[in-house]
């Protein structure tokens, strides 16, 4: 039986420990560490990921603004806006919630958000940097991937790691991160042949797919570690996750369950990239 990895609990911690943070830079600065949040249509998901963003702002104390915009709003409208926020000195991060609805550009609309203020990780330099292994902002959710397995006392170091996916905001910097903490990384994806035959080599396996339940128990070896990134409806319209969890587990040694493993994490990861760019600006703008 896997030990079930409590996504929920330890992105609490996190929380946690970035109010405290928080408090102790509020008493010596005298300011709060603050994030735009921009929201373009009504698209539902999109609304609750927002939602949580400014609900885990409020607990933590980081001040949020959240700019709801109409889904017909133009291209340059919506950079102005954007560009606005950038020029802001007491606004420390800034986030377009993705996907745009139709006809607006993403690409160009992230390209407005300056790298320091870049608390998703999106910006080219900022990418760069995860390549490079020397963080500026963390991608959130490859980065609170490796915060669970931090806090279970799992590393890579020396394992065999397979990432299923190759996206440029899960698959491919969560590879990065595991080849940084000296996994030796394989990265699996649509074209990849025989993958049941890859996964199975896996000491750490990462599902980053978006179909629910494709990892199936004889894709899984025995004791490994299962991190599902996931988030998907069944058949029934259920929350699930890449994983059959419930063939899959009796096999780990470890598993994250959908909902309650990453998810939470990523927004407790978005949180700590805030806290950093308010302490990047002040540091900056205060000589
Ligand atoms: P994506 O669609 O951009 O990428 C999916 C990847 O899966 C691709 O690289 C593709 O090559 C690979 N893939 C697709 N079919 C495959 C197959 N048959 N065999 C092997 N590989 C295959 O998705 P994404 O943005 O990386 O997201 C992946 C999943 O993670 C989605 O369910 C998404 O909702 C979820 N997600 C969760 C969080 C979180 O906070 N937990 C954050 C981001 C994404």
């Amino acid at each position: 039986m896997a030990t079930i990895i409590d996504g929920k609990k330890i992105a609490a911690e996190v929380r946690a420990e970035l109010k405290e943070k928080t408090e102790k830079m509020v008493a010596e600065t005298k300011r709060r560490p603050a994030l735009a949040v921009i929201l373009v249509g009504e698209d539902p998901a999109s609304q609750v990921y927002v939602r949580n963003k400014a609900k885990a702002c409020e607990e933590i104390g980081i001040a949020s603004e959240v700019v709801t915009l109409a889904a017909d709003i133009t291209q340059e409208m919506l950079e102005f806006i954007i560009k606005s926020y950038a020029a802001r000195v007491d606004i420390d991060g800034i986030l377009v919630q993705m996907p745009l609805p139709k006809g607006l550009d993403g690409e160009k609309a992230l390209a407005c958000i300056p790298a320091e203020k870049d608390v998703d990780a999106f910006h080219p330099e900022n990418v760069g940097h995860i390549m490079r292994g020397d963080y500026r902002f963390l991608p959130c959710t490859p980065a609170g991937v490796m915060e669970l397995l931090h806090r279970y006392g799992i590393s890579p170091a020396g394992k065999k790691c397979v990432v299923i996916g190759r996206s440029d905001i899960v698959g491919k910097p969560m590879a990065m991160m595991l080849l940084h903490e000296n996994g030796t990384v394989e990265i699996c994806h649509s074209k990849t042949p025989n993958l049941a035959e890859e996964t199975r080599t896996a000491d750490i396996l990462v599902a980053a797919v978006g179909r629910p339940k494709f990892v199936t128990a004889d894709m899984v070896k025995e004791g490994a570690v299962v991190i599902d990134v996931g988030i998907n409806r069944d058949e029934n319209g259920k929350l699930c996750g890449d994983v059959d969890f419930e063939n899959v587990e009796p096999k780990a040694s470890f598993i994250t369950p959908v909902p309650g493993g990453v998810g939470p994490m990523t927004v407790a990861m978005l949180m700590q990239n805030t806290f950093t760019a308010a302490e990047n600006n002040m540091s900056t703008n205060r000589g």
